[in-house]
């Protein structure tokens, strides 16, 4: 779900134009859009592709924090997140033999990328859903910007960019309980311009038998990863960042997604453990409910 607020009074041209800005960029990344530079990569079957500048430069980026991660992060997943549907009103497992038939073709190191041609080995497939809408939503920001937008809040599916400052102080962005309503909230991040991206498994997740199987996958097992937190909320400058480090922290879990954030300037967490209870970390004006 895309949402933007626009505080001008040329708003209407403004959020038309975020819109198409939006359809652009998913017509680039989607992997489910036929002709997408995504889409050709995925199908040349182990010949290099050509893409635009713009896809090349997300997906060293999207390298960068599989590097940073020690490989949890990783936007090879795509073979194995094909076997999960999380959508489905009768979800069912996948079978084992599939998920071992497919981990062989996950690996970001096998990923060639030079300037702006993209190599995979045969059958081997990339997703950017974990970082794509925080590249998005920087584009966003950086339209309004760009056109005098003195005051904004973009939010793509939980990516939340603000631009300028709120009137009469900060912005506030509400962490939620999960698995509660939406409005039921651990605390608000009190923040100026910039990124609020979560990262959670409890917006796309199904039950067997009381075991909970959500959408963020460990690479080495092909299963939903098995993590000590709930979720992650990462403030940034840049959503890129956030959103890649949102679902990089959450499969590192808390001790040592709480390190990697400490260990960047100009970041801070929200991690949300089991128990519910909300630990900060780093660069984060965060007050509880
Ligand atoms: P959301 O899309 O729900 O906002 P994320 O940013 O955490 O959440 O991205 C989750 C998506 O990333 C999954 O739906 C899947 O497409 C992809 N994904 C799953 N596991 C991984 C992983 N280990 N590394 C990179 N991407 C992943
Ligand atoms: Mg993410």
């Amino acid at each position: 779900m895309v949402s933007v607020t626009v505080y001008s009074e040329d708003d209407r041209e403004y959020l038309s134009d975020a819109l198409d800005l939006c359809r652009e960029y998913e017509q680039l990344l989607s992997k489910t859009v036929e002709g997408s530079d995504v889409w050709r990569i995925n199908h040349a079957g182990g010949t290099p592709t050509e893409v635009e500048p713009r896809t090349a430069e997300l997906i060293e980026t999207a390298l960068y924090y599989s590097e940073l991660s020690g490989g949890a992060f990783d936007i090879t997943i795509a073979p194995l997140t094909a076997l999960w549907d999380f959508k489905s009103d009768n979800p069912s497992l996948p079978k084992e033999s599939d998920i071992e038939d497919a981990l062989p073709l996950v690996g970001y190191r096998k990923v060639e990328l030079d300037g702006n041609t993209v190599t995979l080995q045969d059958k081997m497939e990339i997703d950017l859903g974990a970082i794509a809408k925080g590249y998005i939503a920087d584009r966003l920001s950086d339209y309004f910007k760009e056109n005098g937008v003195e005051r904004a809040l973009i939010n793509l599916g939980g990516n939340i960019v603000t631009v300028g400052e709120k009137a009469n102080g900060k912005w506030s962005i509400g962490v939620q309980v999960p698995f509660e309503d939406r409005n039921v909230i651990e605390g608000v991040v009190r923040t100026g311009e910039g990124s609020v991206v979560t990262s959670g498994i409890y917006e796309r997740y199904f039950k067997v038998s009381d075991t909970v199987y959500h959408h963020i996958l460990n690479p080495e097992t092909g299963y939903p990863a098995t993590s000590d937190l709930l979720s992650v909320t990462v403030i940034s400058e840049k959503s890129v960042d956030g959103d890649a480090l949102a679902t990089a922290l959450f499969l590192l879990g808390m001790e040592e997604g709480k390190q990697l954030i400490e260990s960047m300037d100009g970041f801070g967490a929200v991690l949300i453990s089991e128990n519910g209870e909300a630990t900060v970390a780093g660069d984060v004006d965060f007050a509880r409910e």
